[in-house]
């Protein structure tokens, strides 16, 4: 195995009952990467996650954390895994640095470096002028924060992070992905999964996930060039009924809504820009705009998720 991978796994399989929720996964973070499981809600981004931090027993397959195995070596694979789970929370009552100093006592470190680390952590964050507020009255981008420094409190160079950025405003969510960077220049390997398509830009790579498997592995980039055709975007209204009428053209090879605008996949582009807008009209619909935009990785999971 090579030197610089802490973190990888090779024909992992979980399965509950019938439900093959991780089905023969291999992956593999780097350090200095950054790695997102992203997927649909049930895809298995969560099981991955327990499986690796040792929260649950593989069916079969192996997994290899900071050079341990798990779950064989999993204490020692834990030293250096900093967790976020999906449901984690924060202790409400206790302040910013209790908190931090409570995750440093599981962790049996000594007083005296716990309260240098915290501090440490604080400035990190940026959360030194929070310090003695109570976690429940910190807003939910802070909290993530202090999620995440606390995820911190013991070095550890692997971190997993479940839906980090949940439930929490743009704004908050650039902050954390900030934070993030940070840590992977001091070169940690950070698995992180997301629901949401539009964060897949940021990561080093991408692993798309549905149903236990991963569909696609690659960089941003390799990814948006593997979509064949182009992308139209259709604003028209009432979209539904556009919908129809962009469905019958020859040229479309799918359709799906992206908020208020349609993006359809087209095989070449004359053809549907000169027939839809006279189409659209025709059949008694507004017609906002029609555009050849830039493939997004959203379309290209969209093509995947349909298949
Ligand atoms: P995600 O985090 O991507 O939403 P999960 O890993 O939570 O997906 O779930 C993957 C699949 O495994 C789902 O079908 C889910 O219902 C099932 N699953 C997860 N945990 C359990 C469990 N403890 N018992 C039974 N089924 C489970
Ligand atoms: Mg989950």
């Amino acid at each position: 195995m090579e030197t610089n991978i802490l973190l990888e796994t090779r024909a992992l399989v979980k399965t509950f009952g019938s439900v093959r929720a991780v089905d023969g996964l291999d992956l593999q973070v780097h350090a200095g990467e950054m790695v997102g499981l992203v997927g649909p809600d049930g895809a298995g981004k969560t099981t991955t996650m327990r499986l690796l931090c040792g929260g649950l027993k593989p069916t079969s397959g192996e997994m290899r954390v900071a050079g341990f195995e798990v779950p064989g070596q999993v204490e020692r694979a834990r030293e250096h895994i900093g967790y976020i789970s999906q449901r984690f929370s924060l202790y409400g009552d206790l302040t910013i640095t209790e908190n931090l100093e409570f995750f440093g006592e599981v962790f049996e470190i000594p007083d005296a470096e716990l309260k240098a680390r915290a501090r440490e952590l604080l400035h990190f964050a940026g959360l030194e002028k929070f310090a003695n507020r109570p976690a429940a009255a910190l807003s939910g981008g802070m909290q993530k924060k202090l999620a995440l420094a606390t995820a911190l409190i013991h070095r550890p160079e692997v971190l997993l992070l479940d839906e980090p950025t949940g439930a929490v405003d743009p704004v908050a969510r650039q902050e954390f992905w900030h934070l993030l960077v940070g840590l992977l220049r001091g070169g940690s390997a950070v698995l992180v999964s997301t629901p949401y398509m539009d964060e897949a830009m940021r990561f080093n790579r991408v692993i798309f996930m549905d149903k236990g498997r991963a569909l696609l592995i690659g960089t941003p980039r390799e990814l948006i060039a593997r979509l064949e055709g182009h992308i139209l975007e259709l604003a028209a209204e009432p979209q539904v009924e556009a919908r129809r009428v962009a469905e019958k053209d020859p040229d479309v090879e799918d359709v799906h809504a992206f908020g208020d605008r349609l993006h359809l996949r087209v095989r070449e582009l004359a053809g549907p820009m000169s027939r839809l807008p006279g189409q659209i009209t025709a059949a008694g619909l507004s017609l906002i705009h029609l555009r050849q935009v830039n493939p997004t990785l959203e379309d290209v999971f969209m093509k995947l998720l349909e298949a």
